[in-house]
């Protein structure tokens, strides 16, 4: 029997007595309408209705439409629907659902969709879980932090945190809180703050335009895992002081407008197979005696350099891909990190840059396709390069000048478009068991003025100008031995092929071929040392350069594209559609800025190591390459 509109009220209640005979549907249907009172008396009336009643859904509906926004119910997952009903504490706000919980019992206070303006400070354990899609619930903090956290453990998850005042969004100031699946901004300073006491899990979050860090880690430790960093003013994550040793792991960190990951003041954190990307500054930036182990990361097109450890930084980078970085691939600097089996490549500056008493390990790493040198060093740069494959660089494979001191062991540096490893003013270089091989211009050139204490047991051979080049006037390699030179000069010569490269070990060496062993340039034998009593070395104009200006011709003349001590201007007017970090790309000795560039809009004079644009361009005529003819 069906229920009928035109029933009267015995009609129906027949129809009840025999209620057996309607579907449950049809009881649902009922059930839905019900208030929890109603529910429960109808549902003593007979077992089948009982059981009927005892529906989760039904009571999930019900806990949806008759209750408060704030609700805390005791984690227990496998409780019934119609206990956390009735078991539930309905409350007015966040912070009087917190302050009432159990410290005992880590309670669960769930959160409807909406604006919640408060404060919240988490000192016992307790789960906080928006509701809805991300973005339904917002928490928004303006006289306090919006999250401060002393508990011991508990979880805030899928809410937006806000703060408008002059706070953090969240401070983990102790404890192991959870941060999972939010969004997360701060438009006055960083998003999160962990203090030396926290060591939190902050997971699968989205953390972006803040005004400073994205997460600022203060000592402190914990996880850093899954989250997406973007447009944070300051970079993704800053990890400050020796207590801070946190994990950052699988993060994926883009397009910030400072560093990707700053590490500094003698923190130790782990930071592993993030991809860090088009950041506005360095990828990770390391100085003030920070050690971190930084391995397995992606690191590409970032505006600054791919790695950069200066002041003291510490720290072994090991198995990173970097490249397409807009400067260097690593550069460090008063600084002396393990750099060990990376794969650094087609970066806009060099792959490796070793300057002002830097002294790392260089081992194992595949450096390519770089837009300058391969391995560049000086400004008394040290450092130890062992094993390294350096190859199809745009410049050279290594320089090393101005002070450098270099042991090169084992390394094979190969078909870069320059010479292998070109030595100069006052550089000292090792060169030991080395396959130096297929270079577009000289394996080794060592000019007056540097000096290598070893030469031995070095595979030279196939490159184009010349195995080696040394300058007329000084003895600069104290021990040359057992030294295998052959097939060198540009009939033997092969230009690099990427596609034909063998990675993986040392080349077959082809029958051997009438050697051009060593071409001799004309040198000039160098003054003594100077040293200011401070120690520093004042450089000297390069003697290559002297000669040059002499002659009234571009210093590229003679010190083609090699860094020689020099003066130099940046031209703005040759190169204003093109600068780069607000410095003009084309540079000019001082003859072309006499000659090609008079009148033209140059910077003031400036004194470095440097090659002359004007010089090196094919695009337009250098005036200044050919001797003037005289009538
Ligand atoms: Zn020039
Ligand atoms: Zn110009
Ligand atoms: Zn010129």
């Amino acid at each position: 029997m069906a229920i009928d509109v035109d029933m009267n009220v015995e009609e129906v209640h027949q129809c009840a007595t025999e209620s057996y005979s309607f579907s449950d549907d049809f009881w649902m249907a009922i059930f839905t309408h019900l208030d929890a009172a109603s529910l429960c008396i109808i549902s003593q009336t007979c077992y089948g209705l009982y059981l009927l009643a005892e529906d989760k859904l039904l009571w999930l509906n019900l806990l949806q439409r008759d209750r408060k926004k704030v609700i805390r119910v005791p984690k227990d997952t496998l409780m019934h629907p119609k206990d956390f009903y009735r078991r539930r504490k309905d409350f007015d706000s966040i912070t009087d659902a917190i302050h009432s919980a159990s410290p005992e019992s880590r309670e669960r206070i769930y959160v409807a969709p909406g604006t919640y303006k408060e404060s919240l400070e988490i000192t016992v354990p307790v789960d906080i879980i928006g509701e809805g899609p991300i973005g339904s619930v917002i928490i928004e903090g303006n006289t306090a932090n919006t999250i401060l956290s002393t508990a011991t453990e508990g979880l805030v998850s899928n809410v937006c945190l806000r703060q408008t005042g002059h706070w953090f969004c969240v401070d983990v100031e102790k404890g192991s809180i959870h941060i999972e699946g939010c969004d997360i901004t701060n438009s006055t300073l960083s998003a999160v703050k962990v203090g030396k006491d926290g060591s939190p899990v902050i997971a699968n979050n989205k953390i972006h335009d803040t005004h400073e860090a994205g997460v600022a880690v203060f000592g402190g430790s914990g996880i850093i895992e899954n989250n997406q960093f973007y447009k944070n003013r300051y970079g993704s994550i800053e990890i400050v002081y020796q207590t801070a040793n946190p994990i950052i792991r699988n993060n994926l960190i883009r397009n910030n407008r400072g560093y990707g990951i700053h590490v500094h003041t003698l923190s130790r954190p782990i930071i592993q197979g993030n991809t860090i990307h088009d950041n506005e500054s360095d990828g990770i930036s390391c100085w003030g005696g920070a050690d971190p182990y930084v391995t397995g990361n992606k690191i590409m097109r970032n505006r600054g350099d791919g790695i950069y450890i200066h002041e003291d930084g510490k720290g072994v980078f090991e198995n990173n891909e970097i490249f397409n970085q807009k400067l260097d691939g690593i550069r460090t600097s008063k600084s002396c990190p393990s750099l060990l089996n990376n794969s650094i490549h087609n970066n806009d500056g060099d792959g490796v840059r070793i300057v002002i008493n830097a002294n790392p390990t260089v081992k194992g790493n595949k450096i390519y396709e770089n837009n300058r040198v391969g391995v560049h060093v000086y400004r008394d740069g040290c450092g130890t390069c062992t094993e390294n494959h350096i190859y199809g660089n745009k410049n050279a494979g290594m320089q090393v000048y101005g002070g450098g001191n270099t042991q090169v062991l084992r390394n094979r540096i190969q078909y870069n478009r320059c010479t292998g490893i070109y030595v100069s003013d006052r550089a000292s270089v090792s060169l030991q068991q080395n396959e130096i091989s297929y270079n577009g211009d000289c394996g080794v050139e060592i000019v007056s003025g540097a000096h290598v204490p070893s030469l031995e047991g070095n595979k030279i051979h196939h490159n184009k100008s010349a195995g080696m080049a040394v300058y007329s006037d000084t003895t600069t390699i104290s021990a040359e031995v057992h030294n295998f030179f052959h097939s060198n000069g540009a009939e033997y010569y092969v230009p690099y092929n990427p596609d034909a490269m063998d990675t993986s070990g040392y080349d077959a060496i082809p029958a051997c071929g009438a050697s051009n062993n060593v071409l001799v340039r004309e040198g000039k034998a160098m003054y003594p040392k100077i040293i200011k009593a401070d120690g520093h070395h004042p450089e000297i104009v390069s003697f290559l350069a002297e000669r040059a200006i002499h002659a009234k011709l571009c210093t590229f003349t003679f010190t083609r594209e090699y860094y020689h001590a020099q003066y130099w201007y940046e031209c703005r007017t040759c190169s204003s559609p093109r600068q780069i970090l607000g410095r003009s790309e084309v540079s000019v000795c001082e003859q072309c800025a006499k000659a090609c560039h008079v009148g033209h809009d140059l910077s003031p004079r400036k004194f470095g190591h440097f090659y002359c644009d004007c010089g090196q361009m094919t695009s337009t005529i250098c005036k200044c390459t050919t001797p003037p003819t005289t009538s």
